[in-house]
């Protein structure tokens, strides 16, 4: 595409790559590329799933809410957290936004009653909704904005010989671009993602009409700085996103301040992000890892294990955020005070 028509912006040549990284392969778990929270403990969909009864329960336990989950992976947190849901009381019709045909059919697997969309637009519109994503928007394309002596540019994506190399391109408007970053050094990059805050709007105006909540868990900062964070993973490494594009798994750090100023402008309230690992102490992950293990004591050590891995600080427990949204006239989710 690139040597017949020309430079692509690094958003197009991200969402090209995931396209193909997705529909082509389980990336999932060991064997894979990579592990996600729910693939390490069903301590983590559970919790997630109590939430989200909780805060229907709070709301009133109001008729014909839905699961919603965006990038469900392998269906894993999504039957954890079901599970959990029925012992709260709740039932919930159950709908997955999943472009990649390899993971519907593991979904299908796990959630057989699941219906699928390509996106937002096709989920039924009334009722309210409980909606999770984990690790879904950091799979989502992110543009890249590069300062230059001219001013600031677009980030394409070019050929050198067979090699995809990133290049200037055209010039964005200012307004693009947040006041104190105007001047910034020559090759101060920015990264921005629309295509997240088009999920978080959509997200929002459904609350809006019909009520519910979200949970949306992800790597990333919670306030919007400049710098380069697009990654490239492969076998549970680091590897170089403009080699192989469709490979390797393309992910940047999801942007938590532009996520949260799109929500409140659409008129839900936004609690956090806060640290995954403070979030998962404040529903009870220390209760639910002692019961398991009580249960089971040939587990204990890996039930601690998964739960150290989830919590602590110096693994997933820091850089690992979590933010929750709620419809106005609704409560607030839990374990964010
Ligand atoms: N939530 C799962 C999987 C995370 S991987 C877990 O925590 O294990 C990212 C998921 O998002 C995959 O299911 C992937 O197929 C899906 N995905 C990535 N880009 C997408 C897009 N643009 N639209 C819909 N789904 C997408």
């Amino acid at each position: 595409m690139i040597a017949s028509h020309g430079p692509i912006p690094v958003s197009d040549y991200m969402a090209l790559a995931n396209a193909h990284y997705y529909a082509a392969r389980d990336p999932l778990g060991a064997a894979g590329d990579f592990t996600t929270a729910p693939e390490i403990s069903q301590m983590f969909g559970e919790l997630v799933g109590l939430a989200l009864a909780d805060l229907w329960d709070r709301a009133g336990r109001p008729e014909g809410a839905r699961y919603v989950e965006l990038g469900p992976g392998r269906g894993t947190l999504a039957a954890d957290a079901l599970r959990a849901m029925r012992a709260a009381g709740l039932e919930p019709e159950v709908h997955f936004v999943e472009t990649s045909p390899i993971l519907r059919a593991a979904q299908a697997e796990r959630v057989p009653n699941a219906r699928w969309h390509e996106d937002l637009h096709t989920l039924p519109e009334d009722g309210p909704i409980l909606a999770v994503a984990n690790e879904f928007f950091d799979a989502l394309p992110v543009r890249q904005l590069i300062a230059t002596g001219t001013g600031w540019r677009e980030r394409l994506v070019t050929l050198d010989g067979d090699r995809f190399v990133p290049a200037a391109g055209p010039p964005v408007p200012a307004a693009a671009i947040p006041d104190p970053l105007r001047a910034a050094q020559p090759g101060t990059l920015l990264e921005t993602s629309p295509a997240s805050l088009a999920y978080v709007r959509l997200l929002a105006r459904r609350m809006n009409r019909h009520g519910g909540g979200a949970l949306i868990v992800d790597y990333g900062h919670d306030r919007a700085s400049a710098g380069e964070t697009l990654q490239a993973v492969r076998m549970h490494d680091y590897a170089n996103p403009w080699i192989e594009p469709g490979e390797s798994d393309l992910s940047a750090h999801v942007d938590f301040e532009s996520l949260a100023r799109a929500a409140a402008e659409a008129d839900v309230r936004v609690q956090g992000p806060v640290a995954q690992g403070d979030w998962l102490a404040r529903l009870g992950i220390d209760a639910r890892a002692e019961a398991l293990a009580g249960s089971a004591p040939h587990r204990r050590d890996e039930v601690r294990t998964a739960r150290d891995r989830l919590v602590s600080p110096e693994q997933m427990g820091r850089l690992f955020r979590v933010m929750g949204l709620s419809a106005p006239g609704w409560p607030a989710p839990e374990g964010f005070a």
